[in-house]
């Protein structure tokens, strides 16, 4: 294998530091030294507490992958 692909580290996607506000998907940081995060800054914060107050923001239903359910099952049999 050519030495040049072994040196290659490319980051295709954005750093795990940097998301959108969820509420005016506005550029934010992720980092701890971003008091309202994951909001933009307090406005959006308390806007989007606001919202969980009154209720019209409700939990998104978890989506849980399709267990390996056939592995678990023949990993109790004993051969
Ligand atoms: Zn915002």
């Amino acid at each position: 294998m050519p030495a040049a692909q072994l040196m290659k580290h490319d980051a295709p996607t954005g750093s795990p530091r940097s998301a959108r506000c969820p509420r005016c998907q506005r550029p934010t940081s992720l980092a701890p030294d971003n008091p309202w995060r994951p909001f933009c800054g307090e406005r959006c914060r308390l806007l989007d507490c606001g919202d969980w107050l009154s209720g019209t923001n409700a939990l998104p239903a978890e989506e849980v992958p399709p267990a390996a359910e056939g592995e678990l099952l023949d990993g109790g049999v004993v051969h």
